[in-house]
Parts: C-alpha cells; sequence; structure tokens
C-alpha cells in the first residue's frame, strides 16, 4: 500500500464548504482501494488568515506543502480583505511563484447531461485543455509595475527562454497523452499576439523550435483575439492552446463559461517537483455559507490530481479511480436529480457529492 501526501488548503467564502466534501469523498473511495491511501494535512492561508493574523500564506504552510506530494487547494480571496496597496489578497498566485508551478492546465469539457450556452450539435464534442503560463507574461514578479504621479502606470511582460521551453514542453507531452488515450487528435496551438509585440514573437519562435522535437503532434499558432472568437464559434475543433499568463486568464474564463457553469470548470498548477489541484471558481461570497456552492469543480480537480499522481507511480488504479471519479460527476449531471443552483438543481454541496460517491462505486461495483 502506497501513502500519498495530500496538503490541503481550506481557502475562504465557499472554500471550506466545497473541500470538505471532497476530502470526504476521497477518504471514501481511496477505502476501496488496496493499492494507495491518501493521507491529508489541513494548512492555514487564505485572505481570512490575512485578516485575522496578518499573513495570508505563512512560510510553515509553504514548507509544509513542500514537502507533500501533491496539494489541493479550494477558492482563496475575499471582496473586502485587500493588501495595503489596494490589491486583493490572492495567495494562490504567491504560491504558484513560490513552488514554480508554471503550466495552468485548465481543461473544457462538455459532459452529457451539461447545459450549456453554445447551441450547436456538437457541443458534445467540446474537450480541449488549455495550458496557461502562469509563473511570468503579464504577472511576472520581476517585471515591474510603475506608477509614475497620477499621470501614467505602466506594466511589464515578461518571457524567458527557461520558462517557455518547460511550458511547451508540458504542453506537447500533454497532447501526445491525450493522443494515446482517444481524447485528443495531437495538435497543439499556441496563441499569442505575436504580430504586435515582440515578446510574444520570442514565446511563437521557442514553441515553434520546441515543436521540432515532437515531430507526432501538429502544431498551430492563432492570435488572442481570433481564438477568443473561435472558442465560441468552434470550440470542438481544438485540443491542446498553450498562451501567457494574462491572455491564459482571461480565455479560461471563457473556456469556464463554454461548459454553463464556474461550478463545473477544474484546474491544476503544475511544475517540475510540485501541483495544485484547484476550481477554476472563486470564493463566490455571494452564496458561503449557505450550502448552495457546486463541488463539482473542486471534485473534479481531485480527479485531476489522482490521474496527476498516476503519470509517476506504478498504481494503475491511481488512474482508474481519476477516471472513473470524472466520469461519476458525468453520471450525476445526467441523472440531473442531484444539482446545485447555479445547474437549476435544489441540492445542497453535500448531497451533490453524496450522489457522485454513489455513482463512483455503482460505475466500480
Ligand atoms: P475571483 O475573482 O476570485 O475569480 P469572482 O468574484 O470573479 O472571483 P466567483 O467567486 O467565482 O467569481 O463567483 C462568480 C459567480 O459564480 C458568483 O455568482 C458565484 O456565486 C458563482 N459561483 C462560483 N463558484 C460557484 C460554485 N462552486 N457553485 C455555485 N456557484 C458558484
Amino acid at each position: 500500500m502506497t501513502t500519498f501526501k495530500i496538503a490541503v488548503f481550506d481557502g475562504d467564502g465557499i472554500g471550506p464548504e466545497i473541500m470538505a466534501p471532497t476530502v470526504e469523498l476521497l477518504r471514501k473511495i481511496c477505502a476501496l482501494s488496496d493499492a494507495f491511501d491518501l493521507e491529508f494535512t489541513s494548512l492555514p492561508a487564505g485572505a481570512g488568515h490575512y485578516r485575522d493574523h496578518g499573513v495570508a500564506l505563512p512560510p510553515a504552510s509553504i514548507a509544509a506543502a513542500r514537502t507533500c506530494d501533491a496539494i489541493l487547494l479550494s477558492a482563496m480571496g475575499l471582496p473586502d480583505v485587500r493588501y495595503p496597496d489596494g490589491t486583493e489578497c490572492v495567495p494562490q498566485i504567491e504560491l504558484r511563484m513560490e513552488l514554480d508551478l508554471y503550466a495552468g492546465v485548465r481543461p473544457v469539457f462538455v459532459q452529457p447531461g451539461q447545459d450549456v450556452p453554445l447551441k450547436s450539435e456538437r457541443v458534445s464534442e467540446i474537450d480541449f485543455v488549455l495550458v496557461r503560463e502562469s509563473i511570468e507574461g503579464l504577472f511576472a514578479p520581476s517585471g515591474a509595475s510603475e506608477q509614475i504621479g497620477d499621470t501614467e502606470a505602466r506594466e511589464t511582460m515578461v518571457i524567458t527562454r527557461d520558462v517557455s521551453e518547460k511550458l511547451f514542453d508540458f504542453a506537447f507531452k500533454l497532447a501526445q497523452r491525450r493522443k494515446e488515450t482517444g481524447r485528443g487528435i495531437g495538435r497543439v496551438t499556441c496563441v499569442d499576439k505575436a504580430n504586435v509585440f515582440p515578446a510574444l514573437a520570442f514565446f511563437r519562435k521557442i514553441f515553434n523550435e520546441r515543436a521540432a522535437n515532437f515531430p507526432d503532434i501538429e502544431t498551430q499558432t492563432a492570435y488572442v483575439d481570433a481564438m477568443a472568437l473561435w472558442m465560441v464559434q468552434r470550440p470542438w475543433e481544438f485540443d491542446v492552446l498553450v498562451t501567457e499568463n494574462m491572455f491564459g486568464d482571461i480565455l479560461s474564463d471563457l473556456g469556464a463559461g463554454i461548459m454553463g457553469s464556474l461550478g463545473l470548470a477544474p484546474s491544476a498548477d503544475i511544475g517540475d517537483d510540485h501541483a495544485v489541484f484547484q476550481p477554476c471558481h472563486g470564493t463566490a461570497p455571494d452564496i458561503a455559507g449557505k450550502g448552495l456552492a457546486n463541488p463539482m469543480a473542486m471534485i473534479l480537480s481531485a480527479a485531476m490530481m489522482l490521474e496527476w499522481l498516476a503519470q509517476s507511480s506504478p498504481i494503475t488504479e491511481l488512474q482508474d479511480f481519476g477516471e472513473t471519479l470524472r466520469r461519476a460527476v458525468s453520471d450525476v449531471l445526467v441523472a440531473q436529480e442531484h444539482l446545485t443552483a447555479d445547474l437549476g438543481g435544489t441540492a445542497n454541496t453535500d448531497q451533490v457529492a453524496d450522489a457522485v460517491l454513489a455513482a463512483f462505486r455503482a460505475r466500480l461495483s
């Protein structure tokens, strides 16, 4: 029996409400396996922690997270808790920087039973992954933000060869895995604005250089403005998209919009040594404390975690359980019996998580 250590950040707002049933669900799933177990360690961080203790991401929490095999993180941030410069308290971004999590993985897929805003017979074919560079670009800590009196403000976009090469290799390997499992056609599209910004022309140049090492994968390039249009007009045509941090930030919300609800959009931030799995949505202060939060994005992020752990482990059950958990969420969507209000249902958070567990068990038996 192999035990994986999982760091857990409960977060703020609806964060703890969706994390608790997800951890409970994972515990019950592990009990069905003779091959692996998960050991959870809860770590403090978040906007609430900043308000109460003056620090959003305690160094001790980072140190403890570093010793774990994977990190589960719920949403963080509260609208009324700000740093002295007025910016929002978002420790998850600090964690990305601290742990060098350069690849933000944002899957966009439509499962049977999912009610989506796009009306086309082909919506059920939507299944692509947006890979968002996550530690530099327009968010780079080394890129100076400058305020010149009250007349001008500047930001700097930073693209480095080192991070870009790792990012593109990650995207190409992801496309290879998706091709092998029949989920993708084996194509990576570099999304940039290489026609205007030299930094992004450099980004595209490195993309083309790295592509030469992956002859089995098709490549494409696209400008980000066109991509926003195509993601609405023909999202079923894409496989893996790779892009700069800020563009990825915006396009991943568009991706969540395509899926019909933020409550269904999972994500992962992956580096060479660590990985964080968290829902795409924020802390939803408008529904916090009411039991209305949809836990599916958190559960799907946990499924991604199992599949990621499987990549460096001989335990095949990790991959099987990850896939089965994803399909169990789909079963609950199709059944339409236990859905939260964002999906038109009346179920509470725990009832949805219980329904996913029941669907998981049904699939295993
Ligand atoms: P952030 O800037 O941190 O991403 P935000 O304010 O842009 O946060 P969210 O907190 O994600 O966005 O909330 C946007 C809307 O989506 C809100 O109306 C919220 O209630 C809803 N929402 C977000 N997550 C969920 C969820 N898990 N279940 C149900 N509704 C959700």
